[in-house]
């Protein structure tokens, strides 16, 4: 199971993509490096002391982690375009609309239908 996922919006002449969070509020997707942690990787560990990381000695070093505020996966896609950070070539069908067809001189359009599609 994830938390995260990109929600796609279609708006007639673009499809949008804005990563979305549903992790609880004390998930690790939220740590950033705390005081003078200067850090861009990490592994997060815990103990009653709370999330930190180690970073290699010698001697190593605990880095305390914070609540960053919200989500960092989100704050990171949503400050570029989601779509173009997809690595390599995925294709996959984003969803299936159900639509009602309009006949029109010339040919069809279309809107969003409500109902289901039939099989
Ligand atoms: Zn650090
Ligand atoms: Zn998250």
């Amino acid at each position: 199971m994830s938390h995260h996922a990109i929600r796609w919006e279609f708006d007639r002449d673009e499809v949008n993509g804005y990563a979305v969070c549903t992790a609880p509020l004390d998930s690790d997707c939220r740590l950033v490096g705390g005081g003078t942690c200067g850090c861009e990787d990490w592994i997060v560990q815990r103990d009653e002391d709370g999330p930190f990381h180690t970073v290699p000695g010698p001697p190593p070093a605990r880095h305390p982690m914070v609540d960053g505020g919200e989500c960092q996966v989100v704050a990171h896609l949503n400050a570029g375009d989601p779509a173009e950070l997809a690595l390599g070539q995925q294709v996959f069908t984003i969803g299936t609309t159900p639509i009602e067809p309009h006949w029109e001189p010339g040919g069809y359009t279309w809107t969003r239908a409500r109902a289901r599609v039939d099989a």
